[in-house]
């Protein structure tokens, strides 16, 4: 299908190409023109600004955050000024705020608009294996779906407003850094003891520690089903207190945090529910 990209940077470059690979009829823009010119030799077309890029029909947009977005759509000769039946596909993590503002803003305008929210990163992208979180209406969804298929290894749709794909994108993103604080305060537990961080990694990866953990406790904290407790929080608060001693000297700040959290649960009459209950 005729498809326009705008913005070639880490994660879009790869995106773009793989369009191209996957035969669709591809027009590229970028900010900075240089970017764009490669692209020439691999089979796309180069729009000599933002309207000739919208001709395509169907616009998906990868740029920085809210600033480059709201240039690119709501800027001079921008997105909105396309005139109706225009498919926005925006995949830029953006906020909760603009992704509405983009919404009604479209639907004024006679347009339409998807959020496709992207995992992976830029080899990801330039393999064509993102996981796509996508929302919008079903129907422009499905038209987008080729495209979606074309970058991603798979498609989850989320939701019937755009809006609710930003707000996934938004909370996992939120979990990775606790997740890269995690896996650092473990690497320390285990160098106090001579495992290197690298043996650590390969373990958790050999247990498959992420997911099983995300099958156990994902439905209970999802359900509030924390009694009867499978593992009690005064139990849990006896192993975070046996990880802060066996670190010996370590900084571990995310522990301690949850160490005072389940301190402060104790001490109010939560010690026999479920340790999950940490963040209620
Ligand atoms: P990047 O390499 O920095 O590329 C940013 C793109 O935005 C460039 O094409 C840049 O154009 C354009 N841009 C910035 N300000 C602009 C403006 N005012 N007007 C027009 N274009 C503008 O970033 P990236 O890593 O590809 O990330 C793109 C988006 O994907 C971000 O929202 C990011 O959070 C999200 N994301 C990133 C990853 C990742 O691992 N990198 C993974 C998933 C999602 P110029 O070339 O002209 O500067």
């Amino acid at each position: 299908m005729d498809v326009a990209f705008i913005g070639l940077g880490q994660m879009g470059s790869g995106m773009a190409d793989n369009l191209v690979a996957a035969g669709h009829q591809v027009t590229v823009w970028n900010r900075d023109r240089a970017k764009a010119e490669p692209f020439a030799a691999r089979g796309a077309t180069i729009a000599a600004d933002l309207a000739a890029a919208a001709r395509a029909g169907t616009v998906m947009t990868m740029l920085a955050g809210d600033a480059a977005v709201e240039a690119v759509v709501f800027g001079e000769g921008g997105l909105l000024a396309a005139g109706p039946d225009l498919l926005h596909i925006s995949c830029s993590t953006v906020s909760v705020d603009l992704t509405e503002r983009l919404a009604v803003a479209h639907a004024a305008a006679g347009q339409r608009f998807v959020s496709a929210q992207v995992l992976g990163r830029p080899d990801v992208a330039a393999a064509g294996k993102l996981s796509v979180i996508a929302a919008g209406a079903a129907e422009d969804l499905d038209i987008a779906q080729p495209l979606f298929d074309a970058i991603g290894a798979g498609t989850q749709r989320v939701g019937d407003r755009p809006v609710m794909a930003a707000a996934v994108k938004i909370a996992l993103n939120a979990g990775i850094p606790a997740i890269m604080q995690m896996l650092t305060e473990q690497f320390r537990i285990v160098a106090a003891h001579g495992i290197a961080a690298d043996r650590m990694a390969a373990l958790l990866l050999n247990v498959n520690y992420g997911n099983r953990l995300i099958g156990s406790y994902g439905p209970i904290i999802a359900g509030k089903r924390f009694e009867p407790a499978g593992f009690p929080m005064r139990l849990g608060r006896k192993d975070v207190g046996l990880a802060l001693a066996a670190a010996g000297d370590a900084d571990l700040p995310l522990t301690e945090l949850i160490a005072s959290r389940m301190d402060a649960i104790i001490a109010a009459d939560g010690g026999e529910q479920d340790w999950s209950a940490i963040g209620q």
